[in-house]
């Protein structure tokens, strides 16, 4: 199959080092930045290759948004509420300029790719100092030194599909990391903007990858989070036989303690994956499933490509294989055409499912995608209604599925003090479950035993039965 995309070359990378130095020696460049995030997991780790080009650029991280001297918001547009949470957040940085006439804003990510944006923010928002798409991230440095030496607004937004590779990354949590294994997306469901705005489907090649996860185990790691919009398609079109499963078999094999992963497209969990996880050490028992919805008609409306019964199906040999595993899901309600015999299909769906947790969303229609343009669009009070009756079912779904940890020895990965008390921490269990457990600063980013003894909301609460692994 013939490549529609490439890895950036190394001259350029080694060109975008040179820019970072660059603005590194302008007397005029900004101290401290700040970053502010919106969306998904992808988005996280965006900000964390940000972070790292801004320290190499010489900026150090500000406490506060308000204070620091450069503020960039890398954007999501998945829904409309993300997308308006964040304008009105640049927005109300204009007003912080006014006192404060140094601060530069950048904004970057998803929404700056989506088709006429960019032209949007030169006419609508001046004040925006620069702005670059996903496909620019690796350019930044470049972007950043344009924008200081002329002084002008600088806009960038590629639509070449690339694949960055070595990008600084200040990590915000070393004991877990984000690993990204492919970029993009090439399912097209008729609802979804990211194939629009991230651009076509590509795997890094496994190589880089086993590097990347070498390179953090040395460094201390202690779960490694595989990131793609797809994770179960990836290696297509490397031409070298690679599967999902097969480099989850080989980051088993490295040894790193615990390995996971997002997301799944239930049309593409094969059952080489779920062999690799009943025979795997080290990933963990919990699969992210997006489900969107439990009718037939509207998955097929969806473009999602399974039924319900294949979905069902799939469920069972997951559990098969792996006892106990957490299953969680995303669910869309009010999709266009949805009838309440539709939503009545998907309350049931997770009625047989039990989910440990579920993301519920609205439905938001996205310029562009196919949905966008569907007659019979549903009324707002029927989807909030809708919304409304699912989290009900789901959180007391949730309080039965959980109590099957009581009494049980679990693992935490423990991530910091808990909010309650300075004498206990917090951290996920193996099923990715919260537990919050008596521990110190000492056990912060180690694996803890605990038993787990009662369960408050969502959160199951642990008693430390051995040290720190
Ligand atoms: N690639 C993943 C997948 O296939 O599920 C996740 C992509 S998306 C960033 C995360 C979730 O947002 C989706 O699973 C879907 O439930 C939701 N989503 C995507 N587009 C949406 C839309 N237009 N309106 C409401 N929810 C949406
Ligand atoms: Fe969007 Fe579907 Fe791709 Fe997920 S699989 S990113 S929902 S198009």
């Amino acid at each position: 199959m013939e490549r529609i995309y490439q890895v950036v070359s190394e001259e350029d990378m080694a060109r975008q080092k040179s820019f970072a130095a660059a603005v590194r020696e302008l007397p005029h460049r900004p101290e401290t930045y700040f970053i502010v995030t919106y969306g998904c997991q992808m988005n996280a780790h965006d900000s964390e290759k940000l972070a790292g080009i801004l320290e190499e650029m010489g900026l150090i991280p500000a406490a506060k948004r308000e204070e620091a001297d450069f503020v960039i918001f890398n954007t999501c547009c998945v829904r409309d509420n993300a997308e308006r949470r964040a304008l009105g957040n640049i927005t109300w940085l204009r007003e912080v300029r006014k006192t404060r006439p140094e601060l530069m804003i950048a904004v970057c990510g998803c929404m700056i790719q989506e088709p006429g944006m960019a032209e949007k923010i030169l006419k609508q928002y001046r004040f925006i100092n620069l702005a670059f798409g996903t496909a620019n991230l690796h350019r930044f440095p470049e972007i950043m030194y344009e924008a200081l030496e002329s002084g002008r607004n600088t806009v960038k937004v590629d639509t070449q599909d690339v694949i960055p590779e070595g990008l600084p990354v200040q990590r915000l949590r070393k004991e877990s990391a984000y690993l990204t294994i492919m970029y993009g997306c090439d399912n097209f469901c008729s609802y979804c903007i990211v194939p629009y705005v991230r651009g076509r489907e590509r795997s890094r090649e496994p190589s880089a990858v086993l590097r990347e996860a070498e390179q953090l185990l040395k460094d201390g790691t202690k779960e490694i989070m595989l990131l793609g919009q797809n994770v179960n398609s990836y290696g297509k079109g490397l031409g070298n036989g690679i599967t999902f499963a097969k480099l989850l078999k080989e980051l088993d094999r490295m040894g790193v303690p615990r390995i996971r992963f997002m997301t799944s497209h239930p049309k593409d969990l094969s059952d080489e994956l779920i062999d690799a996880m009943h025979d795997s050490k080290h990933i963990l028992p919990q699969f992210h499933l997006p489900v969107q919805s439990g009718s037939d008609r509207i998955l097929k409306k969806m473009n999602r490509h399974y039924t319900r019964d294949i979905y069902m199906e799939r469920v069972r040999k997951l559990r098969e294989a792996v006892p106990g595993i957490g299953l969680s899901t995303d669910i869309i309600v009010g999709f266009p055409g949805e009838t309440e015999e539709d939503f009545r299909d998907t309350m049931n769906l997770v009625r047989d499912v039990g989910f440990d947790s579920a993301f519920t969303f609205i439905y938001s229609p996205r310029v562009g995608t196919l949905a966008a343009s569907m007659e019979e669009q549903v009324a707002a009070d029927i989807s909030t209604r809708r919304i409304e009756e699912l989290i009900a079912l789901q959180e007391g779904i949730q309080q039965e599925t959980l109590k099957r940890f009581l009494g049980q020895e679990e693992e935490v990965l423990v991530e910091g003090f808990s909010k309650r008390s300075d004498e206990a921490v917090s951290g996920k269990g193996r099923h990715a479950v919260s537990v919050t457990l008596n521990g110190e600063a000492a056990d912060i980013g180690n694996i803890v035993k605990c038993r787990i003894t009662a369960l408050k909301h969502n959160t199951l609460m642990g008693e430390r039965t051995a040290g720190v692994k």
